[in-house]
């Protein structure tokens, strides 16, 4: 019994053993598949110089966004220069973020000239006159600083009767 036994375990063995043959099949597979690993790895390689072509690739299209930014930019800078405009009051500037612009965003130029000159925004009741009478002439020479209307006119009628010298135009 005990050897039948026995025997039978040694058939169990050999099953196992069997079992444990192909189990060395699997493992030769398994090399196998070590080795097709190792050309997975040079075809992760490849893979890699393929990523960082394409990665490449990612940088020219975000050159090519900074390109188009650029180009928006551009565009931008064109509609600011776009955003200078005459009136019969002088050359206005496109400036919407000036305190005083108008409804449309707009400064004259004369007078962000002479806030440039003092260093300081002008207040809504200065007035800035063109000397030579010409209001699209805003070379800072050419520009006088007064605290009121009233003030710019009276240095317009003090003009008119000689008392100051002037150019004769009137810029009002
Ligand atoms: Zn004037």
């Amino acid at each position: 019994m005990g050897a039948n036994y026995g025997h039978f375990t040694s058939e169990e063995t050999k099953r196992k053993i069997s079992l444990a043959n192909k189990g060395r099949v699997h493992s030769e597979q398994s090399k196998k598949n070590m080795s097709a690993g190792r050309i997975g790895m040079k075809l992760s390689e490849e893979t890699k110089r393929k990523m960082s072509i394409s990665h490449r690739g990612f940088k020219h299209s975000a050159e090519a966004k900074e390109k188009i930014s650029k180009a928006q930019s551009r565009e931008k800078n064109h509609g600011w220069k776009g955003g200078i405009r005459k009136s019969t009051g002088g050359i206005l500037v496109l400036c919407p973020d000036h305190p005083f612009a108008n409804c449309q965003g707009y400064v004259y130029q004369h007078r962000l000239v002479m806030e440039a000159h003092i260093g300081r925004t002008l207040l809504q009741s200065e007035v800035v006159h063109h000397i030579n009478g010409n209001k699209f002439d805003n070379r800072i020479e050419n520009l006088m600083l007064f605290s009121s209307n009233p003030e710019h006119l009276t240095y317009h009628r003090l003009c008119r009767s000689g008392l100051v010298p002037c150019s004769g135009k009137t810029d009002v």
